[in-house]
C-alpha cells in the first residue's frame, strides 16, 4: 500500500468520508466518522480552488484503493484508450484490481490485509500463484485462497465477522472453498464510496 505518514483517521476526516484504512476499527463504533458517535469532527478544508478540488479528489480515490500516483496515472491512460466514459472505466480498473476484489469479497479486513495476503503467495488465480496485488482480475477468472496456507483461519474469521456485510453482485463467492468467480466487470454503482471522477479527469486532462 501507499505510504502515508498521516494518522489515517485524520486522513478520512479531512476527506469528510471512511476510506477504510484501518481494517476491523473501520466497521466498528471506534471510527471516527461512524455516525452513532453523533456529531461527527471533520477537518474542515480551506476554501479551495478548482485544481485544489481536482487534486483532492483525485488523492482521496489513490488512498481509498492504495495506489500510487504513477500507477494511478497509467489507470487513467488506460481508461482514455477505451471506448466509453473514461471516468467510469478508471473507477472500473480500480474495482478490477485482485487486492480489491479480495478485500470486497470480505475475506479480509483492508486492502493492506490482501496486499499482504497476495504478496506473500497465498493467493492463486485460475490454478497459478499470483502474487500482483494490482493485478486486474478478468471475467472468468477464478480466485483462490491456497487451501494449505496459514491464512485460512484468519479469512474464515473475517468471512464469519463480516457476513452481514453486503458484497457486490459482478463476483460470486463461495465462502466453503474460499473462492471467488468473476461474472461480469463492476458497474459505476457499485463502487462505494462518493467520488466524482470527473474532477480527476479534468485534471489530467490539463
Ligand atoms: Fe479511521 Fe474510520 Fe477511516 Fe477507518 S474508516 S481509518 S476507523 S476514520
Amino acid at each position: 500500500m501507499a505510504k502515508y505518514i498521516k494518522p489515517l483517521c485524520k486522513i478520512c476526516r479531512k476527506f469528510g468520508v471512511k476510506l477504510y484504512l484501518k481494517g476491523r476499527r473501520c466497521e466498528s463504533d471506534k471510527c471516527a466518522l461512524d455516525p452513532r458517535k453523533g456529531k461527527i469532527r471533520l477537518i474542515r478544508p480551506k476554501k479551495m480552488s478548482e485544481y485544489g478540488l481536482q487534486l483532492r479528489e483525485k488523492n482521496k480515490v489513490k488512498i481509498y484503493y492504495g495506489v500510487m500516483e504513477r500507477q494511478f496515472k497509467r489507470y487513467f491512460e488506460i481508461a482514455k484508450k477505451h471506448k466509453g466514459v473514461t471516468g467510469e472505466i478508471l473507477l472500473q480498473l480500480l474495482e478490477r484490481r485482485l487486492d480489491n476484489v479480495i478485500y470486497r469479497a470480505n475475506f479480509v479486513y483492508s486492502r493492506k490485509m490482501a496486499k499482504q495476503l497476495i504478496n506473500h503467495g497465498h493467493v492463486i488465480v485460475n490454478g497459478r500463484k499470483n502474487d500482483r496485488p494490482a493485478y486486474l482480475v478478468e471475467i472468468g477468472d477464478v480466485i483462490q485462497i491456497k487451501s494449505t496456507s496459514k491464512c485460512v483461519k484468519t479469512v474464515k474469521e473475517c468471512i464469519e465477522e463480516y457476513k452481514t456485510r453486503t458484497k457486490p453482485l459482478w463476483f460470486k463467492v463461495n465462502e466453503d472453498t474460499l473462492t471467488i468467480e468473476i461474472l461480469r466487470y463492476p458497474d459505476r454503482s457499485e463502487v462505494s464510496i462518493p467520488i466524482d471522477e470527473q474532477l480527476i479527469i479534468n485534471l489530467y486532462s490539463k
